[in-house]
């Protein structure tokens, strides 16, 4: 299973008729959209993009943020990517990339970085952060970076009810608290700080372009209000009819990820929940329309990761869900579920990939591993990795 990839020349129905059962395991490739003027800016970036990018995968090689050119950034959302873009964006690149992994490319644009100031921005209220602690914790720990001080609305409301929240909102809470009355503007000031803000309740409405073609000038946002029956009902955003403009460079939306359907799913009935980006499944069983319309189980098919529960949780809480679904595959074996019938797998499908596709096999990684290991060690980093697929496959040929 493992060495198989669908693609021009390999179908889902290959795969189906060579195999005795498939797992989907491919995670969530797209961005979530905003639908608002000015997304498509150049301007306006992916956190998705931009993760990918100083992590080197090959789709967003040369994607360069010009930040060179900027001195504020808005990230809407406030999830742990938009603290990963936030520390990766006010870090010092010398003092805690350059030794990483973290491509030579994205090295360079990041030291020639002019940004002095993140605004991390939340559409909902300060206890609907969608951080951890642990998180917020080693952005406002990040050495050479401040927090600027919190906005006194959006922490008062809860000034009453502090002891009736969970221990882990009334951590963060208190957290934030200490840092924003902690901040000082002259410590700012004399020790050239970069510094990131929170903001709450504010959903972007359009973005502006700048006076070069590929910045900004200012983000407009609804300013919301927070609707919520009591402090442990769900609480929703409701716009007013207020906007504010804030000026800022960039910006980079971190607000989700989504899976696709993979071309050939509908064939083999399987369904596929396109608004939560996810393949419906019952602990990891993938439902299908049968033949007569009904739905029920596909009889070997199985899915997890994010295309199975969506773009949610760290990667103990990923390792978990996946265990239920090996779970779920040895009890189907062993209750005489799966179909046993002796199929050729993967020799069965070689020849057809390999019309179009260099197939790179385990051995073969371990070779592209071990060349990018290798040329990191010349740079004084644990690897440098390559930029594109034709880089990798010239090591094995
Ligand atoms: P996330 O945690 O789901 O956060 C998404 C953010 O986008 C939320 O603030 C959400 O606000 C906001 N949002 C969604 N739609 C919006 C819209 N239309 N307008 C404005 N804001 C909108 O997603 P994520 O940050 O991409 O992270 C995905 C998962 O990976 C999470 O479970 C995260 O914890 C995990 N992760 C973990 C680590 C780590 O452990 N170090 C690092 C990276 C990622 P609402 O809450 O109001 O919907």
């Amino acid at each position: 299973m493992g060495n198989t990839t669908v693609g021009k020349d390999i179908q889902l129905t290959d795969l189906a008729q060579n195999y005795n059962s498939i797992l989907f395991a491919y995670g969530s490739s797209q961005d979530r959209d905003l639908n608002i003027p000015g997304e498509n800016l150049p301007g306006v970036f992916s956190a998705r993009q931009f993760v990918g990018w100083y992590n080197g995968l090959p789709e967003h090689s040369g994607l360069n943020p010009p930040l060179e050119s900027c001195e504020t950034v808005s990230i809407i959302g406030n999830g742990n990517v938009a603290l990963d873009v936030a520390r990766v964006l006010l870090c010092n690149p010398d003092q805690r990339l350059k030794s990483t992994d973290i491509t030579e490319e994205a090295y360079s644009v990041l030291k020639k970085s002019n940004v002095r100031h993140v605004r991390i921005v939340g559409r909902r209220g300060i206890l609907q952060s969608a951080f951890t602690t642990k998180e917020i914790r080693e952005l406002i720990n990040e050495p050479g970076v401040a927090m600027t001080k919190i906005d006194e609305r959006y922490i008062q409301p809860y000034r009453g009810f502090i002891n009736l929240l969970d221990r882990s909102k009334k951590r963060m809470l208190q957290l934030i608290e200490k840092t924003s009355k902690a901040y000082d503007p002259l410590v700012v000031k004399e020790q050239n700080l970069k510094t990131f803000s929170l903001d709450y309740l504010l959903s972007p409405v359009t973005f502006y372009p700048g006076n070069t073609p590929s910045t900004l000038s200012a983000t407009e946002f609804n300013i919301n209000v927070l609707q919520q029956d009591e402090i442990s009902a769900p609480a929703f955003a409701v716009t007013t009819n207020q906007t504010v403009r804030l000026e800022n460079d960039l910006v980079f939306k971190s607000v989700g990820y989504k899976a696709v359907p993979i071309h050939g799913m509908e064939q083999l009935g399987i369904l596929f929940d396109e608004k939560r980006g996810i393949v419906p499944n019952s602990l990891g069983r993938v439902l299908i329309h049968d033949s007569n319309g009904t739905i029920d189980i596909g009889k070997g098919l199985y899915v997890t990761g994010w295309v199975k529960t969506g773009p949610t949780g760290v990667i103990a809480s990923t390792m978990r869900e996946a265990f239920e679904v090996a779970e779920s595959i040895i009890e189907d074996f062993y209750s005489n579920k799966l179909n046993i019938d002796l199929k050729p797998g993967f020799e069965g499908v070689k020849d057809k990939i390999s019309k179009s596709t260099r197939i790179v096999n385990w051995e073969d990684w371990q070779k592209i591993d071990q060349a990018e290991i290798n040329n990191g060690q010349l740079l004084g980093k644990s690897r440098n990795k390559f930029k594109t697929i034709e880089e990798m496959l010239n090591v094995l040929d």
